[in-house]
Parts: structure tokens; sequence; C-alpha cells
């Protein structure tokens, strides 16, 4: 491996201010700006976790029918086109061809294009759209079995059912590449440490006191593989590369829009505060993708809250990769640099229902990926 080939060779030649060399090297590499002013925003968004993992049943309410398609946890983007299908198979096989969806965040809006490539004619309610949607605040990445399930609280065939839903929804996302507006796109992923891989791994185990369910294993053969960077420019002992399916949310949340409008989709702003206001709708079949408001709305108890804080630099096409190293996650997208505390793995921010961001908290952060590259630059 040719230190040229990575990532930090670029940004040694750009921070060391070497402009003339940097400009031969690959364009796509530079240094993370981690500067306080650079960020944009700061979001939070919490994950609807089920420790059994999603509600995927089907209930009568009245004389309406009614198929739960939420709490996906960390998972949602993810498994999304594999779940609406299912759901989609529910609500077609009661022969309706008239379906509402509730909610419009990453289960609505991907359950409404699977029913109406399944043939049926779909109105969306909901109280928000994109990008007012939780669903609009997330990582954008492919992590399938995050905060899907607690290991030891699903139903045996739950697996399988995931690993369904996760196969449908990657060959899904394939469509999605290389579109005007890079909805979805493949990113260079380096994870740095300090601690060989193996103990940064037991490390993070260690952490999760409550057995969250990880099924990577059953989706092997569609992973592709990291590599060990033997040779790196990285101020780190250890560098790992992988690649990682990104979703660049602004615009791919856009492109289901669009999608769905094409097909002949209705979108109608309601608020519905208990399941008997279903009545007034004409539809006599319900796909529920109401997420974390389920809680409120299903009064569904067995949701858990996981906050997550994102805190946004302003975009760099040029520096189109992501990296993890200690407590920090930076995502490179389209439309902002993704800065995100992964410091206590699955738990955190666990059973946290604070959704005011926390400024200083970001500033830290964005501190943390500062002091790496200025560690390059020493
Ligand atoms: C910080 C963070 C990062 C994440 N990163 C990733 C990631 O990288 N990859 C991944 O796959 N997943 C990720 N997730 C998880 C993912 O974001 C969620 O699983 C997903 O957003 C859930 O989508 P949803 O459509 O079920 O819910 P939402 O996006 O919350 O949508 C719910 C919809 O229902 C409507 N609604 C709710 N209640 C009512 C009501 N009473 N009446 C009318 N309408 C109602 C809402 O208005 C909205 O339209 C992340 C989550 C967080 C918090």
């Amino acid at each position: 491996m040719q230190r040229r080939d990575l990532l930090g060779s670029v940004a040694l030649a750009g921070l060391a201010g070497c402009a003339r060399r940097a400009a031969k090297l690959a364009p796509q590499a530079a240094p993370i700006r981690a500067q306080s002013d650079r960020i944009f925003r700061v979001t939070v968004c919490l994950r609807p976790f089920r420790a059994a993992g999603p509600r995927l049943d089907v209930e009568r309410v009245g004389d309406q029918t009614v198929v739960h398609n939420y709490g996906h946890g960390g998972s949602g983007w993810s498994l999304s086109w594999g779940s609406g299908l299912l759901a989609a198979e529910k609500a077609m096989a009661t022969g309706e061809r008239e379906v509402a969806v509730l909610g419009c965040g990453a289960l609505g809006l991907t359950a409404a294009i699977q029913l109406q490539r399944a043939g049926a004619k779909v109105t969306i309610y909901a109280k928000e759209r994109p990008p007012e949607v939780r669903s609009a605040r997330a990582t954008g990445s492919w992590t399938p079995d995050s905060r899907i399930a607690l290991t030891n609280a699903v139903a045996p065939g739950f697996p399988a059912l995931w690993e369904k839903m996760c196969r449908t929804s990657f060959h899904t996302y394939e469509s999605y590449l290389g579109l005007a507006g890079t909805p979805v796109e493949w990113l260079d992923r380096y994870q740095l440490s300090d601690v060989a891989p193996a103990e940064a791994q037991a490390n993070r185990r260690q952490a999760d006191t409550l057995g969250f369910a990880h099924y990577q294993d059953r989706i092997a053969d569609i992973t592709p593989k990291s590599e060990d960077l033997v040779r790196h420019p990285f101020p780190v002992k250890y560098a790992r590369r992988s690649s990682s399916l990104t979703f660049n949310i602004a615009s791919y949340s856009r492109q289901l829009l669009n999608d769905f409008f094409v097909e002949g989709g209705r979108l109608e702003r309601r608020e519905f505060h208990t399941p008997s206001e279903l009545r007034t709708l004409p539809q006599k079949v319900i796909v529920n993708c109401t997420g974390y408001g389920a809680k409120a709305l299903w009064k569904d108890d067995s949701i858990v809250p996981v906050r997550g804080q994102i805190a946004w630099l302003i975009p760099q096409p040029e520096a189109h990769y992501a990296l993890g190293y200690r407590n920090v996650n930076v995502i490179s997208r389209r439309d902002g640099i993704v800065v995100q505390d992964g410091g206590k793995g699955e738990m955190e921010g666990y059973n946290d229902d604070n959704e005011t961001p926390d400024r200083p908290a970001a500033e830290a952060l964005v501190q943390g990926v500062a002091e790496l590259f200025g560690r390059l630059r020493a």
C-alpha cells in the first residue's frame, strides 16, 4: 500500500501548505476543517428502539386493518425497503387497493412506494414530512443491525426475518446509486485506533450491558471486507479501511417524495391522537409507520428512546470519506459533514428522550476531530 494512496498523504500535503503537491493528489481526500465556526447546525433525533425488534404485526381496529411498521431503532433507513415490502405484502393480502400510510419518515415513504409498486393507490397522512421528520436527522449509513433488538428478547424467527429485510433493502439501494443529486453512494471509511482492533471491539462489547443483537455474520456475502492498513499516515497505531454505503438524506428524501408523487401518491398533513381517530379515514387498510410517535399514539411503552446528536459541519466535497476515532464518528456527506459521539457504543443515548441540542457538547466533539488533524500536522 503506497502512502500516497491514502487519505492522510493528502491531509499532510494540504496541512503543510504544499499547494503544488496537494493539487496533484486525489482531491477527494482533503482534511476535515473541524472548526466550531463551521458548525452550521446541531440536531437531535430519538431512535425508536424495541427490545423485541420492530413491530410488524397486523391488528384489527374496528372495521379497519392496521399493519404495523415501526420501532426500527438505529436501523430504520437501512431496513426500510425490506420492512416496507413486508408491510405492503400484508396490506395487499387484504384485497383492498386503496391504502393509507401513517407517517412520512424513512419507513412511511418506502412502505408507500412498495405499496404503489404492488399496485395500490396510496395516501400518506403525517404530522411532519421531510425535512421535519426525525428520519431527516439520521447519520445516513448502512447500519442494518444498529440498536435493532436485544438478542434475548427477539422471537426465534426474527434473525431470519431481519436478514430478509436487510437483503431486500440492500438490493433496492443499488438502484439509487449513480443518480443525479447522489442520493446514495459508497464511501471509504477509516477506523482509527490506538489499541489493536480486536481489543477495541472487546472494549465496545464490554460497554454493552444490555446485549444488543448483531446479525452481520448473516450478510457477510454482501458486506465488503475491511482491511488493516500496514502503512498509513494517521497519528495512531492502527487503521482499518472499509467501504460504507451512505445515504445523503437531503437529496434521497426528495427523491423518495418525487417517486411517490410521480406514481400518483397523495400526502395530507394530519395528526392523530388516538387509534380511534383512524375511523375518519376513507381507507380500510392502514400501514402504521409513526416511528417514535407510536409510543404516544399507540401507547407502546415498549419503545425506548435512544438519543443521538449530530454536529453538522459545512460540506467539503474535497473530503470524501468517513472516519472513526475514539468516541467520534465523522461522515463527509454531500449535505453536511456528520460529527457524532459514539463513545458508549450502542448504549450511547439509551433511554434519553431529551431532544434539545447541546451546542457545547457538539463543539467539544468537533474539537476532538480538530486535535486528530492537528496531530497529523505535527
Ligand atoms: C442520531 C441518529 C442517527 C441514525 N442513523 C441511522 C443510520 O445511519 N442508518 C439507519 O439505518 N438508521 C439510522 N437511524 C435510525 C433511523 O433514523 C430511524 O430508525 C428512522 O428514522 C425511523 O424512521 P420512521 O419513519 O419510523 O420514523 P420518523 O422519521 O420519526 O417518522 C415518523 C412519521 O410519523 C409521523 N407521525 C408520528 N406520530 C404521528 C401522529 N400521532 N399523527 C400523525 N403523524 C405522526 C411523523 O410526523 C413522521 O412523518 C438513526 C437515528 C438517530 C437518532
